[in-house]
């Protein structure tokens, strides 16, 4: 490399965003296209990569692994769900788990995943662990997906300050061509494809050099099912479990209870605030009173397209409004929550004030004017 040249762009590289932040989007954007449902992450460290993969709606399963307890103790607090996921519990399921242990050793709790992540870590191994590496996470946990990122140490020249490796505790740095051929025979040896990328661009004019963290992603070339993988590979755990966080969920009949009753009573409230609206409007007239006669169309703009049946017209009676649960039912949320109309009827049962023979949820008037 030109020394001018190289000296010129040692002043002026600095990434935007920053390197980390670049090789994390890579990740997100890899589980955006393939939407796996299972995810861990080997060498974690304080958990970074985990927080922003727990936003991405297709994970229901999130593995940390690291061998250092300290680190992976500073910010796993963070990944504790919040008291708004309590409030608005997500449809999808999510469990996340931290481990303390090595890459080195195999451990069941590792088995089943779709895709592994491996970002800057191979180059924080040992020599004896390196070795180890390839059996354990292709050979044992054979996800269908395996990212790996590692320093490409053509572009250290360009790097400010940087001597022999760009942080004290790697044990090697790699050029392309070291990496592309552990890469493949690692492949070839386990039967997964291999492509190379990066993040990191390179300046103009030195195209050559790389991009400054190189990445390989390994596509699994066999199809394994879950079941299969976890009976015939018996092996003792070996990883201490540090961290467990059970996000709430629709999926959980307690959490899914919860959200219909509010929706239910939600929904009940509106169509009985139009409906005694409505019933203002003709006074005190008792003769128009008694022809009163609740028009579905006042709840058209609610509605949508619902077809109106006679049975899901609302009604007053003495101090009682009722409003059918078929009504209720047609409102898109409730529907999408409860999937049946059987389902939202076992939800409420017991949870809600019905008419006798619980077709429609009963409001008494007075005790609510009384209240109010
Ligand atoms: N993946 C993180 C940073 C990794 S730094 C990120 O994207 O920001 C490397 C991490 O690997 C360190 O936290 C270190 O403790 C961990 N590590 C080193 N050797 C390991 C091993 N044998 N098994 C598991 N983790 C290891």
């Amino acid at each position: 490399m030109d020394k001018n040249f190289q000296e010129e762009f040692t002043q002026i590289i600095k990434f935007k965003p920053p390197l980390y932040k670049q090789r994390h989007q890579f990740v997100k954007d890899l589980v955006e296209k393939y939407k796996p449902k299972k995810v861990a992450d080997l060498g974690c460290a304080d958990c970074s990569l985990l927080r922003m993969l727990k936003f991405c709606s297709c994970i229901e399963v999130l593995a940390g692994l690291d061998i250092c307890a300290n680190v992976l103790k500073e910010k796993m607090h963070t990944l504790s769900p919040l008291p708004v996921d309590y409030l608005q519990p997500s449809e999808r399921s999510l469990t996340v788990t931290l481990h303390q242990g090595s890459v080195a050793h195999k451990d069941p709790c590792m088995l089943g995943f779709d895709l592994v992540t491996c970002i800057e870590l191979i180059e924080h191994l040992e020599e004896s662990e390196l070795k180890k590496f390839p059996e354990v996470v292709f050979g044992f946990m054979a996800p269908s997906i395996v990212v790996i990122s590692t320093p490409n140490s053509e572009f250290n020249p360009l790097l400010p300050g940087v001597m022999l490796y760009r942080h004290p505790d790697h044990k090697f740095e790699w050029n392309q061509a070291q990496f592309q051929s552990w890469a493949l025979e690692t492949a070839r040896c386990y039967d997964y494809s291999v492509e190379f990328t990066g993040v990191g661009h390179p300046p103009t004019g030195m195209e050559k050099v790389g991009f400054c963290t190189q990445i390989g992603v390994f596509v699994r070339k066999y199809p394994q099912t879950g079941e299969s993988v976890q009976s015939e590979k018996p092996t003792e755990a070996v990883y201490k479990t540090v961290f467990k966080a059970v996000y709430p969920s629709l999926k959980d009949e307690k959490y899914l209870q919860n959200a219909v009753i509010g929706e239910v009573i939600f929904t009940a409230q509106i169509i009985k605030h139009r409906l005694m609206s409505k019933q203002e409007e003709y006074g005190d007239d008792p003769e128009r009173k008694s022809k009163f006669q609740l028009s579905m169309d006042c709840f058209s703009d609610y509605l949508g397209k619902l077809v109106v049946e006679k049975n899901m017209e609302p009604f007053v009676s003495g101090n009682e409004v009722y409003i059918p649960l078929a009504t209720i039912f047609s409102f898109p949320k409730v529907n999408r929550l409860c999937g049946t109309f059987e389902k939202l009827c076992k939800l409420i049962a017991g949870k809600v004030t019905l008419s006798s023979d619980g077709s429609a949820v009963m409001f008494n008037i007075e005790q609510e004017n009384e209240e109010n």
